[in-house]
Formats: C-alpha cells, structure tokens, sequence
C-alpha cells in the first residue's frame, strides 16, 4: 500500500519554512499532497491560484509531491485521496494549543486519519506567513524568506 499524506495550510503566503516541511514529508511518504485549504472567510493576501502554481513550480523537484486546493473539510479531501496522514509543522509552544484543538477535532471528525507533526528546522522557526506579510508591507527584505515564484507574486501584487 501506497503511504499518502497531505500537508494543509493556507500558504498565504508559502514561505522556506513550509517548503522545509515539504520536503522532509517527501522524504517519509511515498506521495505528499500540498493542500492548499480556501475556505478563509478573510480576504486573501495572494490568490489562491496563484499560490497553487507558485508552490507547484517550487515543488517540482519532488517527484512524489503534488499542490492541490481544497474546501470543505479537511479529513473529507484526506479520504477522497485515500490519505491517513495530515502533516503538520510546529514551531514555538504557541502554535501547539492551536494545532491540538484542530488535530483533536480531525480525529472527531475521522479516526482513522492521524496527524503528524513535524518539529520546524531551527533556521526557519520564526518564519510565519504573517512575518512575510508585514515585512513585505513595511518595505523590508522579504525576498530572503520566500522562494523566488513567491516573491514575484509579492513583487507584483495588486494592492
Ligand atoms: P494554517 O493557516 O492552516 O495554519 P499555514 O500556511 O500558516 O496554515 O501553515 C501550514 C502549516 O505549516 C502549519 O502546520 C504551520 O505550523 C506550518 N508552518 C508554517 N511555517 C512553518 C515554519 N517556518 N516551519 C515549520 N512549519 C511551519
């Protein structure tokens, strides 16, 4: 049986960081979906479009690695794709009682879909896509955070 796994988020947008997850996911599954949730009631920072193929060029050199959008429930689009792994990173202890809540209701939801966290490489665990964000808005190097697909987007976007 093939092990499928899907990392969710709304890279909005991607940065190093989830592509450092990205890849390590790629390394433990024999298929990773990137999930690309666009259920947000709050406007997008960047497209969701554009997000997708953003992340679809930066991801090209994993072969086993696929980006997909998504709404609706989460463990629904898992089972649709025959997945039983939601991966997820953690960075500080501020992101654990959020990503609990949410791995626990998952599990309400569907349990036999479990989620895994992976621990944030040191290099990129203060990296958020908020950080991106305000540091894009305030004029600062926000190139250094962002693979380049990304930081054309952020470049080019209509404000
Ligand atoms: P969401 O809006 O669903 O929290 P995000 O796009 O912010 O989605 O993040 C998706 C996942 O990637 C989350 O599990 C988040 O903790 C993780 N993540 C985000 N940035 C990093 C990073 N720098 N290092 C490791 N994991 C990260």
């Amino acid at each position: 049986m093939k092990h499928r796994a899907i990392y969710p988020g709304s890279f909005d947008p991607p940065t190093f960081g989830h592509l450092d997850i990205i890849e390590r996911g790629a390394g433990l599954y024999d298929e990773l979906i990137v999930a690309i949730g666009s259920n947000s009631e709050k406007a997008p920072y960047l497209p969701v479009e554009q997000r997708k193929a953003a992340l679809s060029e930066c991801v090209q050199k994993w072969p086993n690695v696929r980006v997909e959008t998504f709404n609706g429930l989460l463990v629904d689009f898992a089972t649709q794709h025959q997945a039983m792994v939601l991966l997820r990173g953690l960075r500080a202890i501020s992101d654990y009682d959020y990503e609990f809540r949410i791995a626990l209701a998952n599990r309400r939801l569907n349990p036999q879909i479990e989620t895994v966290f992976l621990i944030a490489t040191e290099e990129f665990s203060f990296l958020a896509s908020s950080v991106v964000r305000e540091v894009a808005r305030l004029g600062g190097n926000y190139q250094q955070f962002v693979p380049e697909p990304v930081a054309k987007l952020i470049a080019n976007r209509q404000v």
